[in-house]
């Protein structure tokens, strides 16, 4: 991986994208900055953000453009993003947040888009047997065995399922990707800083893939 390499990681909700973000943060020691993950503090510590993001979150919409390049903007900022690089997760969902993203990092631009390609009908399954720790975000699979409560074998945190994994949710996040967010992968490709990468199969062979994919930068 180049060192202080800025990726982008592209994908359907559901896509597995969390999981291997998390894997590849740990992997490279770069941090791992994923927007929902930012927005679920947030409606949990009921910051001014939470409150404004919960509902459209709940139904499945988006939070508004302006609100997210402002949360991005900032987290970009700091030390550990600006030196180190980072894996950005959920963010750019738009093509205007893909533009605003551009103009925030005109000094520092992305390396790779990478997009994590799973097909609808896979994730529609993978999304309803999604259960998340609350507090650190690591992703599981309900087979229906599970203890309860569920505690993460990370951290010890509550496993549960996501409020915004309903099947309206979901059906409703799946249109907007189709609608708003896979135009992206033309606008990164007319930059010249796509690559797909397919995320279908056991997960060790996916995230083997994706290291694959992000070496092949150097
Ligand atoms: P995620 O964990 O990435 O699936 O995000 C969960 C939810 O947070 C999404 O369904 C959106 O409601 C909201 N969200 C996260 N990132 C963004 C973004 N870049 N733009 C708009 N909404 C977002």
């Amino acid at each position: 991986m180049i060192p202080g390499a800025r990726l982008i990681i592209l994908g359907r909700q559901g896509a597995g994208k969390g999981t291997q973000c998390v894997r590849l943060s740990r992997h490279y020691v770069v941090p791992h900055i994923s927007t929902g993950d930012m927005l679920r503090a947030a409606v949990r510590e009921g910051t001014e953000l939470g409150l404004q993001a919960k509902k459209v979150m709940d139904e499945g919409g988006l939070v508004g453009d302006d609100i997210m390049i402002g949360v991005v903007e900032e987290r970009l900022a700091k030390p550990d993003a600006d030196s180190r690089g980072y894996i950005l997760d959920g963010f750019p969902r738009t093509v205007a947040q893909a533009q605003a993203l551009d103009e925030i990092t005109v000094a520092k631009p992305v390396n790779a888009a990478i997009d994590l390609d799973v097909p609808r009908e896979i994730v529609l399954d993978r999304l309803s047997a999604r259960r998340v720790c609350r507090d650190c975000g690591t992703n599981y699979t309900a087979t229906g065995d599970e203890p309860s409560p569920w505690n993460c074998d990370v951290c010890g945190g509550d496993v549960e399922q996501r409020a915004d994994d309903t099947p309206e949710a979901v059906d409703r996040r799946l249109d907007l990707y189709e609608e708003q967010t896979s135009p992206l992968k033309e606008y990164f490709t007319s930059r010249g800083v796509l690559t797909v990468v397919n995320g279908v199969g056991h997960p060790d062979h996916v995230f083997k893939r994706l290291i694959d994919a992000i070496e092949s930068l150097r």
